[in-house]
């Protein structure tokens, strides 16, 4: 895509000045400090990571800074993780509009986040059916966990099962994931079925069957992934999002790779490195992981600790304040025990839910609205954010097959990204196999 003509298309800029001013006047409470550690030991190597604490929301101010971190567990090769970590991030910030403030910046993330997630599927698919031609067979694909981090805002979109943790004074330590294993998640298997999928285990000689639940053709164990061009387009690129803010005390995000998760529950991973610094704290999950397990997996970990300048120093260390503010953590779901306690308490304590979303289909994940239509005719996509005149095509149409389909509600699609669409859906076959 050419990101230069995205940016030429964009609704009118608002003056410099005016940004800068809306964003000062957003920023009044002082940035939260952001500190980072990473730490792993590769089995396979196709465990990746992406660290990027000094993006600009407007190029060239920083109090419009926000930082990204990231965990890639490819398998069957490395080309999807590298592929995914090397374009996620540009694909992601060309779906927000330009020239916006930050709470509406904020607002925007989740839809682009799917729209980046599925953009990077389609141009890695792109990259392997040129490849087929050249007789090489792609098969690779990678988990991916995207995490922004802006202020006490934290969006977490995610496919596969490479967690994230968080984990916030007073030591309750919450899931911002979903691990889309086929074992372990029924609705997904539903959905894998409903779309031409068969889900099973493997069978060995003697038709005894062994290990966790698989996909097939492929024999991938994950409902969600970027790449895998071999299993099928039932295995979908779409990310489960959750955007929580932290309490002014802020908190400590843990993400990992499986060779982590296989190794340690959550709680076990986040009490392992408490009151340690990030740099330290990964290397002690690292360790505790490895101690409890061996090294039987690739084992990546990012430790990011998000800390209020005038706050706390230290990471969270939470023993002295454990059963006072456990209820307090995500305290939506335990109001009475939140009015035993003064409301300074309450400030500091509790994780607001700012918005999640799990859906595998696009339509529900990009809304009805058309966020933006260029002048002259143009539309541009939702998802690839590629400009195609308008004229003759009809958003609701379904002009391109299906003619007994639901008419598509969404915003407009490119005719790639339709495909896409409707592939994801089961509604025609997947793409070329990589074997044929
Ligand atoms: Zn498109």
């Amino acid at each position: 895509m050419n990101n230069s003509r995205v940016y030429d298309m964009s609704p009118p800029q608002l003056p410099l000045a005016t940004l800068i001013g809306r964003e000062l006047r957003n920023e009044k409470i002082e940035k939260p400090l952001v500190r980072h550690g990473h730490a792993g030991l590769a089995k396979k190597g196709e465990d990746y990571f992406l660290i990027k604490p000094d993006c600009e929301r407007i190029p060239g101010n920083s109090a419009s800074s926000f930082s990204v971190f990231a965990i890639f567990d490819g398998h069957n090769g490395v080309s999807a993780a590298i592929f995914t970590k090397e374009n996620l991030l540009n694909h992601v910030m060309s779906a927000i509009p330009q020239g916006i403030g930050r709470e509406e910046w904020l607002h925007a993330l989740p839809r682009a986040l799917v729209a980046g997630f599925v953009k990077t599927d389609i141009d890695f698919q792109r990259r392997g059916m040129y490849l087929i031609i050249l007789s090489i067979r792609e098969t690779s694909g990678t988990t991916v966990t995207f995490v922004v981090v802006d202020g006490l805002t934290v969006t977490v979109a995610s496919v596969g099962d490479s967690r994230c943790i968080l984990d916030t004074q007073g030591g309750v330590v919450s899931l911002l994931t979903v691990d889309h294993r086929l074992e372990e998640n029924a609705e997904e298997r539903e959905r894998v079925t409903a779309s031409g999928g068969e889900v099973g285990r493997l069978n060995v000689c003697g038709g005894t069957e062994v290990g966790p639940l698989r996909c097939w053709p492929g024999g991938l164990c994950l409902s969600r992934s970027i790449g895998d061009m071999d299993v099928g387009e039932f295995i979908v690129p779409i990310p489960h999002v959750k955007q929580v803010k932290l309490p002014t005390t802020g908190g400590r995000l843990i993400i990992a790779s499986d060779g982590i998760w296989d190794a340690l529950s959550s709680e076990i991973a986040a009490q392992s490195c408490r009151g340690l610094p990030a740099e330290l704290a990964a290397k002690l999950v690292v360790k505790e992981a490895l101690r409890s397990r061996g090294l039987k997996d690739d084992t990546t970990c990012v430790v990011v600790d998000i800390i209020p300048p005038d706050h706390f120093v230290a990471p969270p260390s939470p023993k002295k304040k454990q059963n006072m503010l456990t209820s307090l953590i995500f305290g939506k779901k335990n109001q009475n025990s939140m009015n035993k306690l003064t409301n300074k308490l309450s400030s500091v304590g509790v994780v607001e839910e700012l918005f999640e979303e799990g859906s595998a289909m696009l339509a529900e994940r990009l809304g009805p609205d058309v966020p933006f239509k260029p002048s002259s005719g143009l539309m541009r996509c939702a998802v690839c954010q590629v400009d195609q005149p308008s004229e003759g095509l009809s958003v609701n149409a379904g002009l391109f097959f299906s003619p007994t389909s639901k008419p598509w509600e969404g915003p407009f699609l490119c005719a790639d990204c339709r495909i896409k669409k409707d592939a994801m859906e089961g509604k025609r076959p997947s793409h070329p196999k990589a074997t044929a």
